[in-house]
């Protein structure tokens, strides 16, 4: 019948990695992170936590709180190796994933959990087969969609496992203060308390009008997302069906006009390479990977399938909206097309000047880079003058 999700964590995985790796840590609070370049804590294992200790927070603070801690660095071959096995059991459990980053994802398993005989069965044997298969702990959050699956899991960290049926949405949601809700940064919660909105449940009640004013767009994607009706869809980890570029830089961005130009080229990209292969999108993600790993993806799906540039990018705009930059920077960023389909079956529906025009100055483009190179022709936008 309805959608079922489940969100997979691994409870503080670089430092339960190191654990395992070394049993005589087991007793000691663990922090890893902080190379001289990156000078913040990427994992606390619990033990650090008590002291005060969590990830982002610049490693002299750490150790002023946990002086008695072990500090290591981060060894990020070794984490990804187990992320590639944590991958192939939670295949093997569900057809379609998503990995959202090394020790995260999402299985859709709507149809299947009953097999098991309930979803808390099945989300116990998902538990189960991580601990054996690689002497580790995860939590796992299971709701209707990925919005509560992940609020589940956040809320019964670590090893613990929480069903949220969709019935039981709003009380849930009206026992989550209003900074657990996902995508939102400090500036917007303060926005948020302002408006008297303090749980999650609220920002679904408040007027949709007066919430935009204040907020601006995304915002009511946020209060859709919140009461059921804009859900983010599973983007499957072993689908063809996307078109995706990201890129990794050598020293972490900390300008988000910076971000901007690079989130715009690779928009240029995809959206060229999606022209090429004649098809459409109605689904835009990016993701966005800070200095210490912790891994942001949010999704825009429009009403209908499109394969223009700007249109993409006015997307990849909004979903960077409130997106606040701290002291972790950025690693990583990327942006994925998908929700793919055949050219020409929609276009009558945009027929505009504006279109037309857009449409033509990407046919020039798509043509002059096919010609003469991928870098020959970038707008203005790519130019240093993002807004
Ligand atoms: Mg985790």
């Amino acid at each position: 019948m309805s959608e079922l999700i489940a969100h997979i964590d691994m409870d503080a995985f670089f430092a339960q990695i190191e654990k395992l790796d070394n049993p005589d840590l087991k007793d000691h609070p663990v922090i890893v992170g902080g190379d001289s370049q990156r000078g913040v804590v990427s994992t606390a294992c619990y033990l650090a936590r008590e002291h005060g200790v969590h990830s982002a927070m610049p490693i002299k603070q750490a150790r002023q709180l946990c002086p008695e801690g072990i500090y290591l660095p981060v060894r990020t071959d070794r984490y990804r190796d187990i992320s590639s096995r944590l991958k192939k059991i939670l295949q093997s459990l569900s057809p379609t994933i998503e990995m959202v980053c090394l020790d995260e994802a999402y299985l859709d398993i709507s149809n299947i959990y009953k097999r098991w005989g309930s979803a808390e069965k099945f989300g116990l044997e998902i538990s189960k087969q991580i601990c054996e298969k690689l002497e580790l702990t995860c939590s796992v959050g299971i709701g209707p969609d990925k919005l509560i699956a992940k609020l589940a899991s956040d809320s019964c960290k670590p090893d613990g496992l929480k069903l949220v049926e969709n019935n039981l949405r709003e009380g849930f949601l009206k026992e989550l203060p209003i900074e657990k809700m996902l995508g939102i940064g400090d500036k917007s919660v303060e926005q948020f308390k302002k408006l008297k909105i303090n749980t999650i449940w609220d920002l679904s009640q408040i007027d949709t009008v007066k919430l935009k004013k204040t907020i601006g767009l995304r915002a009511v994607l946020l209060q859709r997302r919140v009461l059921g009706i804009e859900q983010n869809k599973i983007i499957d980890s072993n689908s063809t069906k996307s078109i995706s570029n990201e890129e990794t830089f050598e020293r972490d961005i900390f300008e988000l006009k910076q971000i901007k130009q690079i989130l715009f080229r690779l928009t240029e990209k995809v959206s060229g390479r999606l022209r090429q292969k004649g098809l459409e999108a109605r689904t835009v993600t990016i993701k966005i990977r800070r200095g210490d790993f912790s891994t942001l993806t949010r999704t825009f799906s429009g009403s209908s399938p499109v394969d223009i540039t700007d249109k993409f990018w006015r997307a990849v705009k909004l979903l960077i909206e409130d997106f606040e930059l701290d002291s972790r920077g950025v690693r990583l960023l990327g942006v994925e097309l998908s929700n793919l389909q055949k050219a020409g079956n929609q276009q009558k529906l945009f027929s505009s000047k504006d279109h037309d025009r857009a449409q033509k100055l990407d046919q020039l483009i798509d043509q002059l880079n096919s010609e003469y190179g991928d870098r020959t022709i970038i707008r203005g936008r790519s130019l240093p003058d993002v807004d």
